[in-house]
């Protein structure tokens, strides 16, 4: 992440850089936090090094209350879920809201590469009620991936075998989001 954005990104007003917007106003109320799970409908969220340090800082738990490595070749950590959902979703509300990982803020969009090794983003349709409209969303997308800097490519290549399957629609590839979204 860029280090501006991540600045900006930890305060009050920095909480809502990401998909706040579009999940204030969700139509079915779903909340997603509610929804995570290792290996369920929706996969735990990916952490970065620098997220799970800000989350030590702010939280004072280790690493490993909170998360987990799952792979020895890459040292991404994931949220730890349990039956109600996230690790830090309690009473309705998310516990580290203004940290909250990359990957919470992109929801319920993702980055992938293609079968041509291009980075794409994408959206989970099936996952997410809202109305998916591919040129609505390509100036959104242009601010999200400001969130993620240089973290896309490992970001990018980081694979999430629970959400390889679910039905998504394909926004754009992120080379083409970045000239035209601006
Ligand atoms: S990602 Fe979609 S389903 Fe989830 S809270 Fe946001 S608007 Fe609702
Ligand atoms: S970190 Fe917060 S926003 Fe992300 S899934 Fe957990 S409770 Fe939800």
């Amino acid at each position: 992440m860029d280090v501006r954005i991540r600045t900006e990104a930890q305060t009050r007003e920095g909480a809502k850089i990401g998909t706040f917007d579009l999940c204030a106003r969700c139509p079915s109320h779903s909340n997603c936090c509610s929804r995570v799970r290792h290996g369920g409908e929706i996969e735990s969220p990916l952490l970065l090094g620098h997220e799970v340090r800000a989350i030590q800082r702010e939280t004072g738990k280790s690493a490993n209350a909170f998360s987990e490595q799952r792979s020895r070749a890459n040292s991404i950590r994931w949220m730890r879920t349990g039956d109600g959902g996230c690790y830090f979703f309690r009473n309705g509300k998310c516990g580290i809201y203004p940290i909250r990982p990359v990957d919470c803020r992109l929801f319920p969009y993702d980055v992938r590469k293609n079968e041509k090794g291009q980075l794409v983003l994408i959206a989970y349709t099936s996952l997410c009620p809202e109305t998916f409209d591919a040129a609505r969303y390509r100036a959104h997308a242009a601010t999200l991936l400001d969130l993620l800097g240089d973290d896309i490519l490992t970001y990018g290549q980081v694979r999430t075998p629970g959400m390889d399957a679910k039905p998504h629609v394909t926004i754009g590839t992120i080379d083409e989001i970045r000239k035209g979204g601006r």
